[in-house]
């Protein structure tokens, strides 16, 4: 077990208020600590951030872009170390785990290149004398406050657009997963970043946070996490008037209509649900069969689930792993146990491996389909965050339609049909930020991330995540 340290000003510090432990999710066993750190130092690590910020900003575009390609590839150069580390803390698969650190990668190599992208616009004056100037600045000091079910991906999502708008961060990791980020400042260190640039602090979320939103020279906070913390973000922002980003909670609809191609559509769903054990935000959350297609559907799902392994993530050839903590697991259990008592129909539920007592580890639930399930089950409305597929059978797209936009969440939605028609029709009707048309994995660092109504503000990814961190200025010149 060993003990890690904070990342504040190009020094690895202790903390002032004590210790955090992190569990491995598969095993109970604890793999490490991490400071706790009080709302002073935070308050000096921002201090230290802004000074950097006078210096960072000034660099140019290559200069900064230079120093994420070289981050890029000492990730790509530790994916194995990384990958195991995001394993052990957080219970993804490993194949999936280095999966995330490529994902995350490819975020600092899109934005090394993205830095040098930035531009300002010379705007044609009504009047002879007169030029009209805009200039695109990096807004100051970001706080990327960051969840646990992508330890590594949601900091890079963060810190790469940053860094190449020439902002300078401090992360606050999740206290789940505090080693992954602190494998990222280790990369950080070697990749020779100047000091107070790239900043870590661990420790009581509350007191960070408020740290952060209050000290007047943090200028934006960026947020990965639950709607219910967003919002209290989105509010103690509005005192200093920060920038905010917000990216949260999702529930999204997966709809399957009845000329769907399979098994593509049966691929979709496996990936679009599993991945992660279902604990991402673009998880589908509600399946819309249309009727006629169910039996196959529920079928073709049951044909591939018998061939799922669960288990510790470290074991070769595991594709599901364990829920992150005993919350979660209860939650899930919550969720299918309300919608049985409700009428749903278990239509499939693999076994358990290894499930310890309550309380020490092994937090492994395992895939299950559900059908018959109606609007007022929790599963309908509620974040489930795991491997459960619950089912509602449709006839007609307005129908389908209402249905679908039924959520105060806004993420992701999931659409499976060969008629281009009614593809287009469906896409542009459903309030969600990002669709996946006969696609069910559609994030990547190209395109933009985020989404409508109670589900966040901004983007991340593509050009689209660079903007919000940066602020826009207009200069008259007078001839
Ligand atoms: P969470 O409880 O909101 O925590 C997220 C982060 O916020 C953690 O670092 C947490 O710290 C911190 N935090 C908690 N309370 C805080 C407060 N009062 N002030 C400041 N920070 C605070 O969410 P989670 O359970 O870790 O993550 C799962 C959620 O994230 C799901 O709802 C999921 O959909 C969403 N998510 C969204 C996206 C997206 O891109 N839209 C991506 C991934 C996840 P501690 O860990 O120390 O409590």
């Amino acid at each position: 077990m060993k003990h890690f340290k904070n990342y504040i000003n190009g020094d690895w510090v202790e903390g002032d208020l004590g210790i955090l432990s992190v569990n491995n999710p598969a095993t109970g066993e604890v793999l490490g600590t991490v400071p706790k750190v009080s709302s002073a130092k935070v308050r000096a690590a921002v201090d230290d951030a802004e000074l950097a910020f006078r210096s960072w900003s000034k660099e140019t575009a290559e200069t900064r872009s230079n120093y994420l390609r070289r981050l890029y590839d000492l990730m790509l150069e530790n994916e194995e170390d990384l990958g195991r580390t995001i394993t052990l803390e957080q219970g993804k698969p490993l194949k999936e785990a280095i999966g995330e650190v490529r994902y995350g990668a490819s975020f600092v190599l899109w934005y090394s290149e993205e830095a040098k992208r930035i531009s300002g616009e010379m705007i044609p004056s009504s009047h002879k004398n007169k030029r009209i100037m805009v200039l695109k600045q990096p807004v100051g000091v970001v706080a990327a406050i960051t969840p646990w079910n992508f330890p590594f991906a949601m900091i890079t999502r963060k810190i790469a657009p940053a860094l190449a708008a020439g902002c300078t961060v401090i992360v606050k990791p999740a206290s789940q997963t505090p080693i992954s980020a602190i494998k990222i400042m280790e990369l950080v260190e070697k990749a020779g970043f100047p000091q107070g640039v790239v900043n870590l602090v661990t420790g009581e979320a509350s007191s960070i946070g408020k740290a952060f939103l209050d000290h007047k020279k943090v200028k934006k906070i960026t947020f990965t996490g639950s709607t219910e913390v967003g919002k209290e973000l989105y509010r103690g922002a509005a005192d200093t008037v920060k920038r905010i980003s917000l990216e949260l909670g999702g529930h999204a609809p997966f709809i399957v209509f009845d000329d769907a191609k399979f098994p593509d559509c049966i691929q979709g769903a496996l990936a679009s649900k599993f991945r992660n054990c279902g604990q991402a935000c673009i998880s589908s959350n509600r399946f819309y069969v249309q009727r006629g297609f169910h039996t196959e559907f529920i079928q073709g799902l049951k044909a591939q689930l018998k061939h799922f392994h669960q288990g510790n993530g470290l074991t070769p050839d595991i594709d599901l792993g364990p829920l992150i903590d005993q919350n979660a697991y209860d939650k899930v259990s919550d969720h299918v146990a309300d919608a049985l008592s409700k009428g749903a129909v278990l239509e499939y539920q693999g076994e358990v491996p290894d499930k310890k007592p309550e309380g020490s580890g092994g937090y492994f639930y395992p895939p299950t389909i559900l059908s018959g399930i109606r609007r007022h089950m929790k599963i309908y409305r509620e974040e489930t965050f795991g491997p459960v597929i619950p089912i509602i059978e449709f006839e007609g797209e307005e129908e389908l339609l209402t249905m679908a936009n039924d959520s105060d969440y806004g993420l992701a939605a999931y659409v499976y049909t060969q008629d281009l028609s009614r593809a287009i029709r469906i896409s542009e009707g459903l309030e969600y930020g990002i669709i996946g048309l006969n696609d069910g994995a559609p994030s990547t660092a190209q395109a933009p991330f985020g989404g409508f109504k109670e589900s966040g503000i901004e983007r991340e990814g593509g050009h689209f995540g660079i903007e919000p961190f940066l602020e826009t200025k207009y200069i008259s010149i007078g001839l």
